[in-house]
């Protein structure tokens, strides 16, 4: 509706009908403000400006919500979700504001989004903010996974405020003060399985119809919109991409934390940083979020979860299906379970360095796991040591200043596994010790966002110290390359004794 924005309290809570987005304003925080990190390769990158305008007063204005950009209309998006297994109805932008889309110089076409600025129509209880342990995580995660490889949006810049924010972190009572922060964050879109959800659900078929239209329009443009299979094709590609983007998570030790269907991309791209963890030593019980009593999102769990959500989707797009394509449909899902694990061979059979294909690949790499879990060896650095190391060393078991590999070698069949290793090393045509530690090392990162890193980085931002943040921020946009100040600070060595002793939960 074409109401003036400035004439309605366009932020009231309330539930939504007949539509996808409310305007909404963002509520500027308080000041002073300050920019604590900017993403270089985004603010180049993708949106065109010399990084030198970060530092500018406009742009802490324009990138934490206290001026708009000429023609923006601020929207917040109405979607719904399953949480943690059940129909939670509408939730939606509830502390995010959709600014406008970008086209850059690439011919992409980008959104952006604030998260933390402000109640919208959808912050139901919520207060519309977000705290600076939060979003230092968001911002540093988000850009953490691009440069792993993993499809994720994209965070620009992290700016920082004096506004108290209250947050009882562990849900036990203590309520504590902490301040408000806004990043400035960025992707292709932020549809969501969600999104399809609510209406569906709602039963409003033309919004739905008209959305998923425009999905495939502007993101899957293989599809043709005149081919009357083409939600089908559009549901196909969404199983395949999701199964991949899992399979990709695995290899990376990465577990999301609250996989819910409003927390999953229709663009298969991973959105929402919240209680994530990367897996320290190997086990797929691995809860990263303490408010997950159940371990529904065990990293684990995480394929089995995606096929729930890819019900709930296909649950969605029954109203706008045939017969005959709800029985396709189903089908297709089927097949998830298969294209995720051929994913996750072929992930793992690079991380092995391994080539061509032998029978026992599967066995290999089982096998590998299993003693990383007896032995609890880290699992990002006995894959990143497998990758430094010579065959020489392997097969001398010279293991000095190789903690993860020490740990594993004292696995009872580490011996019989390393012989079955390096027989199927040996009988790969063209290839050198040399070229596999290569192939490996750019697989296999040294430093990834583990938790105690960002507690570490956090602990100094809450008084003001972001050094730690640009650090970390430097170091894992290299993540395959060995940094000096990376070595220095400890972060791909045993991870801290306090590190087992911190928690995340949802409360951010
Ligand atoms: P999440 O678990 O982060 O995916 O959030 C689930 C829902 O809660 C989404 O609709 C969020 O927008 C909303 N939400 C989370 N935190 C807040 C907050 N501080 N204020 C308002 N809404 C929030
Ligand atoms: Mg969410
Ligand atoms: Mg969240």
């Amino acid at each position: 509706e074409a109401l003036p924005i400035d004439k309605v309290d366009a932020n009231f809570v309330r539930t939504v009908k007949n539509c996808i987005f409310s305007k909404s304003i963002p509520t500027p925080l308080k000041g002073p403000l300050r920019l604590t990190a900017a993403s270089k390769d985004v603010i180049e990158g993708i949106l065109d400006l010399d990084a030198s305008v970060t530092r500018s007063g406009d742009f802490l204005h324009y990138a934490s919500g206290g001026r708009l950009l000429p023609g923006s209309v601020p929207l917040a998006h109405r979607y719904g979700g399953h949480q943690f297994g059940y129909w939670a109805g509408q939730l939606g932008d509830g502390r995010a504001h959709f600014l406008g889309q970008y086209s850059n110089k690439k011919g992409e076409v980008w959104e952006l989004q604030l998260k933390g600025s402000g109640k919208t129509p959808y912050s139901r209880s919520g207060d519309g903010r977000a705290v600076i342990r939060s979003s230092v995580r968001e911002f540093l995660c988000s850009e953490a996974m691009h440069f792993l490889g993993v499809p994720t949006s994209r965070a620009a810049s992290l700016i920082v405020s004096e506004e108290p924010v209250l947050r009882d972190q562990f849900y036990n009572g203590n309520v504590k003060a902490e301040r408000g922060a806004v990043v400035l964050r960025l992707a292709k879109s932020w549809f969501r399985i969600g999104s399809l959800e609510i209406l569906s659900q709602s039963g409003e078929i033309n919004l739905l119809r008209k959305l998923l239209n425009f999905v495939i329009d502007e993101h899957f443009p293989f599809i043709n919109p005149d081919n009357p299979e083409k939600y089908l094709v559009f549901f196909s590609t969404v199983v395949n991409e999701t199964a991949h983007l899992i399979a990709q998570w695995m290899s990376v030790g990465f577990a999301h934390g609250v996989c819910n269907t409003d927390n999953f991309s229709l663009l298969s791209i991973t959105i929402d940083y919240g209680p994530f963890g990367f897996m320290e030593s190997y086990n797929p019980n691995f809860i990263p979020n303490t408010s997950d009593d159940e371990g529904r999102y065990s990293i684990g769990a995480q394929a089995n979860v995606g096929l729930f959500n890819l019900e709930k989707l296909l649950v969605a797009l029954i109203p706008v299906l045939t017969q005959t394509q709800q029985k396709q449909a189903k089908i297709i899902l089927k097949g998830y379970a298969n294209i995720y694990q051929m994913r996750v061979h072929q992930i793992f059979k690079a991380k092995l360095g391994l080539l061509g294909e032998d029978e026992d690949d599967n066995d290999l790499i089982a096998f590998l796991l299993k003693m990383m879990e007896d032995t609890e060896s880290d699992f990002t650095m006995t894959f990143r040591e497998l990758s430094e190391v010579s065959a020489k060393q392997l097969l001398n078991k010279n293991f000095t200043q190789m903690w993860a590999l020490d740990d594993l070698s004292h696995h009872k069949h580490f011996s019989d596994w390393l012989n079955k290793y390096l027989f199927r090393l040996s009988r790969q045509q063209d290839d050198s010790d040399l070229d596999r530690q290569h192939r490996m090392k750019n697989v296999n990162p040294r430093y990834v966002l583990r938790n105690w890193m960002a507690e570490s980085a956090i602990r100094k931002a809450e008084r003001n110290d972001f050094s730690e943040v640009e650090l970390l921020h430097h170091i894992l946009s290299s993540p395959f390359v060995t940094q000096e100040t990376a070595e220095e600070a400890g972060y791909a060595a045993r991870p801290p004794q306090w590190a087992r002793r911190l928690k995340v939960s949802c409360s951010s």
